[in-house]
């Protein structure tokens, strides 16, 4: 019954999602309503179980067996013909190299770029501007979800693009031993492409990015502009996608809006689900310092800080989160070296650079000021009792950035707006928020504020 079901299967699902996902089971046995499964990796068993749970339960009845539930265990040698026609079958091992970013065959090279060790979930703080994207990298990281494909993480330098990519392919490598998990920058998948036409062999280059399970590209936005990796790189993507297989991509700003990156690309990126990291907020900077002090005290355990600085930290240092970690860690290494405990002084003293770049942040009036060049306002027309929606609007846009794009309090923001009250000013920031996600047009405006001004 099986077999007349996996060839019923190969003609509905397609041959491609087939060989990648049901031809790797072996059905044990039939016991009490549930199939049991041999899978080669917990994350085929969840995939099949998701994603064609239910097509397999009804061609049972159909056969006239009643299942009601699909158990997969995990055995690696269920992994049978799952590579790709020309390649070699080689067994699955763990990955010995703990360091290198692909779990596969030892004799089967992955162009790889390596993964950092301390990129994981348990070392990534989360707070708002970076909740959507780690929810959603946690879910990809946890087992298929066809809604998900590709998964693009997109935002500015140092909000945590490459940790939350490394952290999923640390998962994933963990939870299934011999699963081919290919972690790549843009520049390496262009490198290794320009090497195959160099040396006329592109035939492998494609065997190999087809036959990954999950393939992740960092920092797409290198590509664009390179028309022959572009066209290639959109062929891999189509391939693995229409076999189901999990794609991640991350951008330094949304698809749409990656210059020179062609339009069926940009198009194509935004099938599955786009998540945004935002530029971090003071509560999130104090997440992440707070975590990252507990590794500065374990490597220097007389250095003593006063907690006034951690705060000044949040408050000060730009939302990139490298230059606030680069921060704690030159302020630790000074003060073990002299000697001395870390106060307020001392951190004036020790990063005047930072904090000068930092002084270069935007203030309210700037905000003020664009928004309404922007919108064809003036400056006073924010300021005023206006309700009209050609002011209330801006305005509303207005307080979100300044908001988000200064460590402002409420109260301070309300008084900078002509005298209103700080609960004007969270109800702006509210409906803006909704606005972000309802309205294409409010959410553009926003960004290109947002770029404007932290240009
Ligand atoms: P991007 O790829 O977006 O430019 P990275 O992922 O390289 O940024 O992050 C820069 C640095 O900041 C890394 O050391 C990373 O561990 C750290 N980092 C970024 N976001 C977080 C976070 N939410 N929690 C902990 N560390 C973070
Ligand atoms: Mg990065």
């Amino acid at each position: 019954a099986w077999g007349r079901i996996c060839t019923d299967m190969k003609s509905t699902i397609g041959k491609e999602a087939y060989q990648s996902w049901i031809d790797p089971l072996a059905l044990h046995k039939i016991e009490q309503g549930i199939a049991h499964f041999a899978a080669p990796t917990s994350f085929i068993g969840r995939w099949v179980d998701r994603n064609y749970g239910e097509r397999i339960r009804s061609s049972f009845a159909r056969e006239g067996y009643s299942v009601t539930r699909l158990d997969f265990s995990v055995s690696p040698a269920a992994r049978k013909a799952a590579t790709p026609a020309g390649q070699r079958s080689a067994p699955l091992n763990a990955p010995s190299a703990k360091t290198t970013a692909t779990a596969h065959a030892a004799d089967e090279e992955l162009p790889g770029s390596p993964l950092d060790p301390r990129f994981t979930f348990d070392s990534f703080v989360v707070g708002k501007p970076n909740e959507l994207a780690h929810a959603a990298a946690r879910r990809v990281a946890e087992g298929g979800e066809v809604a998900f494909n590709p998964l693009v993480l997109y935002g500015g330098v140092g909000l945590g693009k490459t940790h939350l990519m490394h952290a999923i392919a640390w998962k994933l490598q963990q939870d299934n031993p011999g699963f081919r998990v290919l972690y790549l920058s843009a520049e390496q998948f262009m490198y290794r492409f320009v090497q195959a036409l160099r040396f006329r062999d592109t035939i492998s280059f494609k065997q190999m990015f087809r036959s990954v399970d999950v393939l992740m590209v960092d920092d797409v936005q290198f590509i664009a502009g390179k028309d022959s990796t572009q066209e290639e790189f959109f062929h891999t993507f189509n391939a693995l996608i229409d076999q189901n297989k999990q794609v991640i991509i991350s951008a330094d700003r949304a698809p749409g809006e990656i210059d020179g990156m062609e339009d069926r690309i940009k198009s194509r990126l935004q099938w599955g689900l786009v998540a945004d990291i935002h530029p971090t907020d003071y509560e999130l900077r104090l997440g992440i310092l707070q975590a990252k002090l507990d590794a500065q005290r374990a490597q220097h355990p007389n250095v003593t800080i006063d907690p006034k600085v951690i705060d000044f930290l949040a408050h000060r240092i730009s939302s990139n989160v490298r230059v606030l970690e680069g921060a704690l860690t030159r302020l630790y290494a000074f003060a073990s070296l002299v000697g001395r405990h870390i106060d307020l002084d001392m951190t004036h003293e020790c990063l005047t650079d930072l904090l000068r770049a930092s002084e270069r942040k935007v203030t309210i009036e700037e905000i003020m000021r664009k928004v309404a060049e922007y919108y064809h306002l003036r400056m006073n027309d924010l300021m005023s009792a206006r309700r009209a929606r050609v002011v209330a609007r801006p305005r509303q846009v207005a307080m979100y950035l300044a908001k988000t794009l200064t460590s402002k309090s409420l109260p301070e923001i309300g008084r900078k707006f002509g005298g209103r009250d700080h609960t004007t000013v969270i109800h702006a920031v509210k409906r803006v928020e909704e606005l972000k996600q309802t309205d294409s047009q409010i959410a553009d405006d926003v960004e290109l504020l947002r770029r404007m001004l932290e240009a």
